[in-house]
């Protein structure tokens, strides 16, 4: 049984773990793919478009240093001008172009490259003019490419906020419902725990703390008073004639003063550090912890007229015509290491001398 509760809240943990370990994977690679996206995007804008411009601005540059040598009549060997032009363009015209703009640049490349056999000013005028309108042409097409850029980027920040959104309602679901459950459980386990524990130290019929229970207390009392330099009593009670009692009402009505009595007891010694026990058959302690002679003896005087005044018939009784009680009793001061079981004996001679005098009377056992 307990094996298998272990099993089960075991496995509820590890499922606890992979789901939060699947959630921040899922949200890592789910923002690694919208980042990697985004990357792509912002190359594509970098190096798809403007780097086309920047060859494109060098080969204007160099032809205009070609014009206007020419124009000036210098005489001029631009080798590296051409060079430059021939290897920028090169690079432009291999970059990736749809078939619509493959055709103009076709056509540009054959009159670049004839600007170079022909030689003429003119040639080279007509060309810059060629360059300028892919410039343009380019340019614009940056401004598109950024407008898609902008409206895709937008559209990936949602969709991440919410997937991300939606990934953590999840889990914050599923582990609430897990939590939920194990706490249900523990809750539940905690209640039949203490409803055991309370079960096995109460008496069933008068629902006061059984001899069981008495034992465990009584046998840490003198610890308990030598530790905390406290006067404990031990007070033992005795219904008087309660044999002729079940011999005149029965035993189910002798229950019932039983219980009558036990209840009076718990009601009257309620405190944190006063402890009713029924020791058995119609005898019942108590202990109190932290108390002196003198308020133990108004106490019990007390307890004795409360019985009495719970009114509860007893017309065989040789005391009163209702139900009485004798009490005996004695007092542990801190550090005199007395044993339990002369503490019993003492408080039971007490009990004993309540008896013999007469009864419905208490005895407060003197003496070391
Ligand atoms: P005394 O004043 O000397 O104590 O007289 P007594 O008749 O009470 O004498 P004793 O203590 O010897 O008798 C106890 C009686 O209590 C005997 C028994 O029938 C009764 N008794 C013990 N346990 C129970 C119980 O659980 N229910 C009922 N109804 N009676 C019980
Ligand atoms: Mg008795
Ligand atoms: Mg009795």
């Amino acid at each position: 049984m307990k094996l298998q509760l272990f099993k089960s809240v075991t496995f509820k943990l590890i499922l606890l773990v992979l789901v939060v370990l699947f959630s921040l994977i899922s949200a890592s690679l789910l923002f690694n793919s919208q980042i990697d996206r985004l990357k792509k995007q912002i190359d594509n804008l970098y190096f798809g478009n403007f780097v086309p411009i920047i060859k494109l601005e060098n080969i204007q540059d160099n032809y205009k240093k070609i014009i206007s040598c020419r124009t000036l009549k210098y005489i001029c060997d631009f080798k590296k001008e051409k060079e430059i032009i021939l290897n920028e363009w090169d690079y432009y015209y291999n970059s990736y172009k749809n078939k619509k703009e493959r055709n103009v640049i076709n056509s540009i490349d054959v009159a670049l490259k004839e600007t170079f056999k022909v030689n003429k000013l003119y040639k080279f005028k007509e060309i810059v003019k060629k360059i300028d309108f892919l410039i343009d042409y380019e340019t614009q097409s940056a401004y598109k490419q950024r407008k898609f850029f902008v409206e895709d980027y937008k559209t990936m920040k949602d969709y991440l906020f919410f997937n991300i959104l939606l990934l953590l309602v999840l889990t914050f679901a599923i582990v609430a419902y897990i939590i939920y459950q194990l706490v249900k459980k523990d809750n539940q386990l905690r209640i039949l725990n203490t409803k055991y524990k309370i079960d096995s130290i109460t008496d069933s019929m008068t629902q006061i703390y059984n001899r069981k229970y008495f034992d465990t207390i009584f046998d840490n009392m003198t610890f308990i008073a030598n530790a905390n330099k406290w006067e404990c009593a031990f007070i033992m009670f005795d219904i008087d004639f309660f044999k002729q009692y079940n011999d005149t009402y029965g035993h189910d009505l002798g229950d019932v003063a039983l219980k009558k009595v036990a209840n009076a007891l718990r009601e009257y010694f309620n405190n944190k550090y006063e402890f009713v026990f029924r020791l058995g058959g119609e005898e019942f302690g108590v202990i109190l912890f932290d108390i002196d002679y003198d308020i133990l003896e108004s106490c019990l005087k007390e307890i004795n007229q409360k019985v009495v005044d719970l009114g509860i018939e007893h017309k065989t009784s040789e005391v009163l015509d209702v139900i009485s009680i004798s009490i005996g009793a004695i007092i542990y001061e801190p550090n005199t290491y007395i044993s339990a079981n002369k503490l019993f004996k003492r408080a039971d001679d007490s009990l004993y001398k309540s008896k013999h005098n007469g009864r419905n009377q208490y005895h407060i056992y003197k003496g070391k």
